[in-house]
């Protein structure tokens, strides 16, 4: 099979040609950064007037790179949810209605349940063995999550307030680092790795390690923990470049902490369930960053039960439509599609895959 896919679920727009022989024929991404740098995150407006923009030239730009037309595919599928309801309905109104005209099955994807599952692509033919643990570490999402099969999900752990992607992005925007066409959580990771000695400034108190001995993440007392630091110091203009880069520092291993903190509590909770466990998937967009490889591939090093650890290519930890078509292809082999009035569904649980109900909220 040949299939085309769209995904629009939050700030870059894509597009991609992936066979169910693994080849990736194209992979098209249309990055939005100029468009939000200036509001300092994601503007839902500005983003659903950017993929309105970009989503016909990522389409057309997939198929003419994998050498076909659209009466070689067969099948067109989107990302159906979770995300800003707007954005989803580009993908969703592109797919179905390409699909419609050119009598095509369309099927609509979990973004989650496609970060989780592109280990199964990209790793071939090592890949993880159901049940593995996984790690969505996301601009949306912070979630610990057992993979029982394709399908089915379940939440270990999740945030109790915000994203670990979205206090990246916080805590490089109180920095004031420049985006540089990357994004603001891969500007901090570049800050982080310059070459230059960073101090820790007089009055700095280290980060807190949020809930301990809990199996539940929390991130909002980090970019707190900045917020009140350049409350109470004059604000960023008084902030030396080395005291910027200790704290920039300081904060990142926080963050990866956290998640080393949890990550061993999860591996007791498997104990204590008798899993059979033997692999560790990082996915979505933090995955991609190189401290956090190399902290967790250290901290299973020393893990009580071994356990590998499959992190995709850093292109494909952040958002990308080859994972959608990916995620939607045991759907087209199995001939389960949707109907051409499925709608986007903003609010959906990774638990709650096979949920048929549309969303309420919107
Ligand atoms: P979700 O997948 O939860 O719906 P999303 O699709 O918006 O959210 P992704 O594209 O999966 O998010 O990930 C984007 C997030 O990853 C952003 O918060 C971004 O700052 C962060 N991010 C990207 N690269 C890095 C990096 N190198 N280091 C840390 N964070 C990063
Ligand atoms: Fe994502």
């Amino acid at each position: 099979l040949t299939i085309l896919a769209f995904e629009s679920s939050a700030d870059d727009t894509c597009a991609a040609v992936l066979t169910s022989t693994r080849k990736i024929l194209s992979n098209v991404v249309i990055k939005q950064h100029e468009v939000h740098e200036s509001w300092g995150g994601i503007h839902p407006a500005a983003a659903v007037m950017a993929h309105q923009r970009n989503m016909p030239i990522a389409a057309k730009r997939a198929l003419t790179e994998a050498g076909l037309d659209i009466s070689q595919v067969d099948g067109i599928a989107f990302t159906r949810g979770p995300g800003i309801g707007g954005c989803l309905g580009v993908s969703c109104n592109a797919a179905k209605t390409l699909a419609a005209v050119h009598n095509k099955p369309v099927v609509g994807v979990h973004h989650m349940q496609a970060h989780a599952l592109t280990p199964l692509l990209t790793s071939w033919p090592d890949v993880p063995s159901f049940p593995f643990l996984t790690f969505l570490v996301s601009g949306g999402h912070t979630l610990l999550v057992l993979a029982e099969s394709l399908t089915s999900f379940k939440i270990i752990a999740t945030t109790r307030d915000e994203s670990i992607g979205r206090t990246f992005d916080k805590v490089s925007r109180m920095l004031e680092l420049s985006w540089d066409g990357i994004g603001p959580g891969a500007a901090l990771e570049r800050f982080c790795a310059g070459p230059e000695q960073g101090s820790l400034p007089d009055g700095f108190y280290p980060f807190p390690r949020p809930m301990p001995g809990q199996l539940a993440f929390s991130y909002a007392s980090l970019h707190s923990h900045v917020e009140r630091y350049l409350h109470f110091n004059g604000g960023i203009e008084s902030v030396s470049l080395p005291s910027k880069l200790a704290i920039a520092r300081s904060f990142q291993l926080a963050a990866f902490s956290q998640l080393e903190d949890k990550l061993l509590l999860a591996l007791q909770w498997c104990a204590n369930k008798s899993l059979d466990v033997r692999h560790l998937v990082v996915s979505g967009g933090v995955a991609s960053n190189t401290l956090l490889r190399e902290r967790l591939n250290a901290c299973l090093k020393n893990a009580p039960t071994p356990l590998s650890v499959i992190f995709p290519p850093p292109s494909l930890c952040t958002d990308n439509a080859v994972m959608i078509a990916w995620a939607s292809m045991h759907r087209f082999l199995a001939h389960d599609y949707d109907d051409y009035s499925i709608n986007p569904r903003a609010k959906w649980s990774i638990e709650e895959l096979h949920d048929k109900s549309e969303d309420r909220d919107m």
